[in-house]
């Protein structure tokens, strides 16, 4: 940490990571950032965790990309175990901005014009701003010309969204996380706030101090186990037969809120009669939670006065990741737990600007603030608002994409801050799908992993370097600003889209992201009364927002849920099993996730230098008696293997784990977690069950 007293400049600014969205003060000397300090924001009050922190430093690493880049001709495209990325003239060379637009954008266009738009698609991302992923949704819309664009909500919280749309009509959170301390019950599952949304983790622990007492369901053990009021580890992957567990009881001791029912809700009885059967004692064997602490359970939500519901994604990302969503909404619907201060469903977004990103647009069967793309009458409103028609096919979803490269009917794309080769599943299909591309456009900092595979690389902006709005978990629209300049010859992601845009034939004039807000105001309700004025004044306005002078809402849902009736809707869900359940050759489950010091696939967090020396090598989590079965002392390598390839990194002994699971993070190259994940998807959200697969774990030689 430097000395505030030299700092020439302060700009304020919000956390580049996780979707808690914490504004921060960066302290800026000779355009660096000395250090960075946490700001009065509404979702941190000052605080930061290690990567907001510490984690500023990456835009300065020595592989930064300064200048657009064209592959050599006859270099393969793929992963080079020789490659190193700080030097990429050996497989690409430098070019003029000008050369590698036209290229880029040619690519793509004489695709389209030989084989139709639908060969071409478009991931986008929730690094960047609101105004980024508006505009990157719109070129593959009014450019490409079908609505194959997607982003990272599909690898994340797309199943919890499409519950949450089917049953209240909102994909949204109804409360923010700062509304636990007004709970007197919280249930955490299937998320591990101190890892994952760490400056949230803080307000849950002092919610619980001062009496809110927390429920923790989670086959794994963590850090807020030790707040919690009760903690109960279930069998991985028996979310649903756990959550009926819980509503029966609520049904069958009456527990449930008849007046908010009959008020607030449809299809009550016939979630009655279906959860009839599924008794603690008939779903305890599946789930591996005793009756007593199921009705417990049950008992101390439904009772409770006020109650609110967290999850992360060790519930969405499941073959049955939206009938997860859909039993947690059934749960605060039955016992009146929304529309109140301390009540509220809330599934704590990922990535710092996933909930924006998903609400302008970059979904592929939604228009943006989630307009069905097959709805005419939509579909005009935004055809007439970008004066160019739209295609009324939904698009494809990530892991669709990838199949639908390797059938051939896609054929080029433009990825922008995205790195599909180390965060799809069944990493080695992926990457071969990347490398069968005949043209792929990457935008980024760094030349990431699915940089390796591209045919022009654009050095794009990093969040220190930019202005833009980005939307935190909390329905929080926050102003990002640019601390200090780009490098060499970066260049803005909202300058760049434009650029292959215009080369589309499309005229577009965005002279600064203020007008791209400005232009998003006209098709988004969402953002009525939130102004970039505002945001520059106030830093951050709540959605939905009642006046231009009226603080946004933070619990919604009161009198009405956003749907036809008004009314939310209950979705009955009946227990499946996993896709690829554990057997006698593949006997321990694989999970997936992130760590505390590196964020997402590493791109970022394994270049910033305090957050790589914490984390520096790949590890595992495994339970102390699996290691020992495994004759594994902690630190020595161990070999996981799945259907699809296997791995070798360290083994971590860790107390939390439960025997026969093994965690692995997905940010080290050198160890791809998801080289062993399984791509099948959940059939609604479209998410593939990164939280479970059947793996085989061995020890490895040491070297
Ligand atoms: Fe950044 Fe999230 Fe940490 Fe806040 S909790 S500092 S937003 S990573």
């Amino acid at each position: 940490r430097g000395d505030s007293a030299v700092a020439d400049r302060r700009v304020d600014s919000v956390c580049p990571y996780c979707g808690v969205g914490c504004q921060l003060t960066y302290h800026v000397k000779d355009d660096g950032i000395l250090f960075v300090e946490g700001k009065n924001g509404p979702a941190n009050q000052e605080r930061l965790c290690v990567k907001g922190r510490f984690g500023f430093d990456y835009p300065n690493h020595a592989a930064r990309l300064t200048t657009p880049l064209i592959r050599r001709d006859g270099v393969a495209k793929g992963l080079d175990p020789d490659f190193d990325p700080a030097q990429p003239l050996t497989h690409f060379r430098e070019a003029s901005w000008e050369e590698a637009l036209d290229l880029a954008a040619q690519g793509l266009v004489d695709l389209k014009a030989a084989q139709g738009p639908e060969t071409l698609a478009g991931f986008g991302s929730a690094k960047c701003s609101n105004e980024e992923a508006w505009l990157f949704q719109k070129l593959v819309r009014t450019g490409f010309g079908s609505n194959n664009v997607d982003h990272c909500t599909r690898l994340c919280h797309a199943s919890s969204v499409a519950a949450l749309m089917e049953c209240i009509g909102s994909g949204a959170v109804t409360a923010s996380f700062m509304q636990a301390a007004n709970a007197d019950v919280v249930i955490l599952t299937g998320c591990n706030p101190a890892v994952n949304h760490p400056v949230a983790a803080t307000f849950f622990k002092q919610a619980a101090k001062r009496g809110t007492k927390f429920i923790v369901l989670d086959p794994r053990g963590q850090a807020l186990d030790a707040y919690a009021h009760l903690s109960v580890r279930f069998t991985p992957g028996a979310d649903v037969s756990l959550f009926n567990a819980l509503l029966n009881v609520i049904v069958s001791e009456g527990l449930y809120d008849e007046d908010y029912i009959a008020e607030h809700t449809e299809g009550f009885e016939a979630l009655k009669a279906h959860v009839a059967e599924m008794t603690p004692e008939s779903m305890a064997p599946a789930c591996g939670v005793d009756p007593a602490t199921i009705r417990e359970v049950a008992r101390l939500y439904a009772t409770a006065e006020r109650a609110m519901i967290f999850w992360g994604m060790g519930i969405s990302q499941h073959v049955h990741g939206t009938d997860n969503a859909r039993c947690l909404i059934s749960l605060a619907l039955a016992c009146g737990h929304t529309g109140r201060p301390g009540t509220g469903l809330h599934p704590l977004r990922g990535q710092n600007n996933v909930q924006g990103a998903s609400d302008a647009g970059l979904i592929p069967m939604v228009l943006p603030d989630y307009q069905p793309v097959g709805d005419a009458q939509l579909r005009a409103a935004f055809e007439e608002l970008w004066n160019a028609p739209l295609d009324e096919q939904p698009g494809l979803t990530v892991v669709e994409i990838v199949h639908a490269i390797h059938d051939g009917t896609i054929r080029g794309m433009y990825i922008q801050g995205e790195n599909p080769a180390m965060s799809d599943p069944d990493l080695d299909h992926a990457r071969a799908a990347l490398a069968k591309l005949e043209h792929l456009v990457v935008q980024d900092l760094f030349v990431t992993e699915t940089a390796q595979f591209a045919d022009v690389i654009l050095p794009a902006s990093s969040w220190s370097e930019k202005e833009g709005t980005v939307t935190n978990t909390n329905r929080q629209v926050q102003l990002g600003r640019a601390a200090v300049s780009l490098p060499g010859e970066a260049k803005p992601d909202w300058w760049i889209i434009q650029e292959i845009a215009r080369r589309f034939g499309l005229d577009w004039r965005y002279a600064h992201p203020r007008e791209v807000f400005a232009e998003m105001k006209r098709g988004m309700p969402s953002l009525d009364h939130i102004t970039w004025e505002r945001l520059e004044r106030e830093h951050s306005v709540s959605y939905p927002c009642p006046a231009d002078d009226a603080p946004g809402a933070d619990v919604v849902f009161s009198d009405a849920f956003p749907t036809a009736s008004g009314k939310a809707r209950f979705s009955p869900t009946l227990p499946l099993p996993p896709d690829e359940p554990i057997d006698a050759d593949y006997p321990v489950v694989l999970t997936t996730g992130r760590q505390l010091e590196h964020w997402h696939t590493g791109s970022m967090t394994r270049r910033a230098r305090v957050l790589d020396d914490l984390e520096p090598a790949a590890v595992a989590s495994l339970a102390p008696a699996e290691a020992r079965h495994l004759d594994v002392a902690p630190g020595e390598p161990i070999t996981i293997t799945t259907r699809r390839g296997s791995i070798t990194l360290a083994a971590r002994v860790d107390p939390a784990m439960p025997e026969g699971m093994v965690f692995v993070p997905f940010c080290y190259a050198e160890a791809a977690a998801n080289v062993l994940t399984n791509p099948a998807l959940d059939p609604f959200g479209k998410i593939p069950e990164f939280k479970y697969a059947a793996a085989r774990l061995s020890r490895a030689a040491t070297a």
